[in-house]
This record gives structure tokens, sequence and C-alpha cells, in this order.
């Protein structure tokens, strides 16, 4: 099969990679791709292929898979599914893993996943959607300092402020309003209940009308140790067997992921895809945990996915056939037991500004097996790899235990450099904390 993988980032290495496995996979092709995705190699030998395309322009994807008539597309990030590209592959009869642009709703539009939710009793804060700042005014007095304010579209991790006092709160809507917090107005915004707790990514694959557990993760947003410092886009993740225990993983599945996928295709709007639930488990009087959904994403997370990937043992291409064609009931999905991890090496000054176009030194020095350094933002120039984002490389390790995978990661990251480079060192304390 010839496989068509849109997106450009460490998300899409991993998953590049994890086609590259497959004996049934003959050709891969990646657009935009990056220098790590080009060298990804299938078992018969054939490099994957790195093709140029605007991943915020439509037209020029769906032009590019009519040209490349893969037997499946594969799309990584959000924006192509906000723009509807599942949709149109579809209408040209090609075979493609992902929501069409009314089911990816849940992760574009917060409104509308908070509605859905209150609308079918799927446990998440509680919230007002606001459309003014008179509304927000008006709804405020009816939360306790702090409090969440989101902006309702696509956001690139920086639509959430949490709010110390009601005033910050409004100064935070005028600010989404009026688009000085992300560039672009926005018309609609949540105003919603601060939870308290921990936090969990709860994957689950789902074919329209069953939702199967893929994997259970945490990461790490803030972009220094301690979880401090400003939000980032993920600075590192990890999974490990244990984080969530078999009956909550039942939990989550049976109160969560599974009535979404029943409601969504109850409301015309069948859900294909991965289900990224965002959860805080809120710790209750009584001593047990509550958890609430935070927010959806409807494709895999970043950097995650190169966590849960490196430990996927069945075939990708099943998993992606099976959610298109309504059968991941049937499907038994094997995950190498233990561990993993990935840490995001950073470009000093990331999240804010950054340079680029540092040579990257000893990404051919890593022999142990059991770690893949994912490109994340990264470019050749002159036979060099050099730094081309924020977030470059996501030195990835599996092994039987979190300690480690971590250790491996970590020795890994010691022989890798750029200038200035950044990451944390304190990735999966949580769990080293639990015992995990
Ligand atoms: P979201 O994009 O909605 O997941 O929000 C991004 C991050 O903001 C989450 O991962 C949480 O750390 C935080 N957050 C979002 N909503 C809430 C909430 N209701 N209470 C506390 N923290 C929140």
């Amino acid at each position: 099969m010839t496989i068509l993988v849109i997106g450009s980032g460490g998300r899409e290495h991993a998953i590049v990679w994890s086609l590259a496995r497959s004996p049934r996979v003959t050709e891969i092709v990646c657009a935009p791709g990056n220098p790590g995705i080009a060298t990804c190699t299938c078992t018969n030998g054939t490099s994957a292929r790195c093709v140029p395309v605007n991943l915020t322009h439509l037209t020029a994807m769906v032009a590019l898979a009519q040209a490349e008539a893969p037997a499946l597309t594969v799309i990584g990030p959000e924006l192509p599914l906000s723009l509807g590209l599942v949709d149109e592959l579809q209408s040209l009869g090609l075979r493609v893993f992902g929501p069409t642009r009314a089911a990816a709703q849940l992760e574009t539009s917060k409104s509308f996943a908070k509605q859905f939710m209150r609308r079918h009793g799927i446990p998440t804060a509680a919230y007002a959607v606001c459309f003014s700042l008179d509304d927000v005014r008006q709804e405020l007095p009816r939360f306790s300092a702090p409090v969440v304010v989101k902006a309702d579209g696509l956001a690139a991790g920086k639509g959430v402020v949490i709010c110390q006092t009601h005033l910050e709160a409004e100064q935070a809507a005028a600010e989404i309003f009026s688009g000085a917090l992300l560039g672009s107005t926005e018309s609609t915004l949540v105003l919603e209940e601060f939870l308290t707790g921990e936090e969990l990514s709860f994957f689950a694959l789902c074919d329209g009308q069953h939702a199967v557990f893929l994997a259970a993760a945490q990461d790490h947003k803030r972009v220094n140790d301690g979880d401090t410092g400003p939000n980032t886009g993920g600075m590192g993740a990890y999974t490990a067997d244990g984080l969530v225990s078999p009956a909550m993983q039942q939990w989550l599945l049976d109160n969560i992921a599974q009535p979404v996928v029943d409601r969504m295709r109850r409301e015309d709007t069948p859900f294909h895809g991965i289900l990224f639930c965002g959860i805080m488990m809120v710790p209750q009087p009584d001593g047990t945990l509550q958890p609430k959904v935070l927010e959806f994403n409807t494709r895999f997370g970043d950097p995650e996915t190169q966590a849960i990937l490196i430990r996927l043992e069945s075939d990708i291409v099943d998993l992606f056939e099976s959610a298109i064609e309504g059968t991941v009931d049937e499907l038994k999905i094997h995950m190498r037991p233990g561990a993993s991890v990935c840490v995001i090496a950073a470009s000093q000054g990331y999240p804010g500004k950054y340079p680029t176009g540092l040579p990257i030194s000893g990404l051919d020095s890593i022999s142990d097996a059991d770690v893949v350094v994912f490109h994340s933002g990264t470019a050749a120039e002159d036979e060099e790899i050099v730094t081309a984002g924020g977030r470059v490389l996501g030195v990835t390790a599996v092994s039987t235990t979190l300690q480690p995978a971590l250790a491996k990661t970590y020795t890994a990251l010691q022989t890798i450099s750029f200038e200035d480079m950044h990451y944390r060192r304190d990735i999966g304390w949580r769990a080293l904390r639990d015992g995990l």
C-alpha cells in the first residue's frame, strides 16, 4: 500500500516510523514531512518521500492526494481536519483516517464540545458560552475565582487563560474578543469552572460505533522544570503500565469515550479517528477521584504520540483501517509492556521567539534500539540537519519501567546538541513519585 501522511512534526514522524514497520506498506509519502521522516524506510527498502504542501491550503492538499492516489491517507494535525480535508477526500472516494469537519468540532469549537457534553451528561467543568463582554459580565458572578477563560476555536495551545480574579477574566475575555490574545478576533468564548487535580490524556480509537482504549499518557506543558514558566505545545510525555488502573480505564471508556461515539453517531456526525480526552482527575471529599473532561482533541497529540507509538507492536495500518471500516471492536491492540518517555529538545526562547538554522550534532550517535529521535522542527541545509522550530527533537525511549526509559532518554540527550538546546530534566516526576 502507498500511504499519504499529512503533517510535518514529531507526531507525523512517529506515525511514519510506525507505518514503515508494517509489511503491508510499500511506499510512504509525507506532506510536507521533515528530514527525520525522510530517513524512514519501509520493509521493502523504499524511503519515505517528503513533498511540499501548505497545511492551510485545502485545495493544495486535495490536489496532492488526488495526484498520489494513496490507498490510505492519515491526517496528523488539527488544522486540515478543521478545513474539512477528510470530507473532501471521502467525496473523491479516497480512504482517509480522521474525523470529518463536523465531527472534529469536538476539538475545533470549545462551545460545541461543552454543549455536547452537557446534552449527554458527560462529566465536565461547569461553563457558560459568551458572545460579548456583556455576556461575560453577566455570567461571571456564577463562577468563583479562579475562573478559566477559553477562546472557542483552535488556538495552538494559546487560547486558555486561567484568571485569579473576575477582573482578570474580563480582561482576558476582552483580549480574546479584540484579537489581542491570539492575533485574530473571536466571536465566542467559554467561561469555565477551575478544576484542581492531576491531568491525564486518554486516547481512544474510534470507528463511528465503538471506542476502544489505545493508551493513557501524561504530558508536561510548562517549559521549565517543576511545571514552571509559560505553557508550550508540550515539553515531554510518558506512558506507563499502571498509569490508569484497569477499572479506571474501563470507567473512562464507559462514561466518556463510548458515550461520545454513541451520541455523535446519533447526531449524524459519526466520529472516526483518535479521540484524545484531556481529563482532570478531581479528588472528592470521600477520597475517590472524579474524572472530568477538560478538552477533546480529535487526533493524535504531540508529543504523546511519540511515547505511545514507540510501544505499539500491532500493525498500525490495521488500527487505521478498522477505524475507517467500523471494526475496532474486533481489533487486538498489542503494546509492548512497560513504559516509555519522550523528552522534547527545544530552542532557547521557545515558546517565545527563538533562533533557527542552528546545526544539530550527534543525531547519528545513538545505537540503543530502544531509543528513537523523532524530528519536530528540523530542516536539511547543505547536507546538515539544522533547527527549524521551537520544538526541535523528541527523544523517545521504551523500557520495562519508567526509570530505565528515562535513563535511556537522558543518556541519548547528552550525545545530541545544538546551540542553547533546552529540555526539561524532570519528565515523569509524578509517575516516579507514584512508583511506576
Ligand atoms: P485545554 O486546551 O482546554 O485542555 O486547556 C489547556 C490546559 O489548561 C489544560 O491542560 C489544563 O492544564 C488547563 N485547564 C483547562 N481547563 C481547565 C479547568 N477548567 N480547570 C483547570 N485547568 C484547566
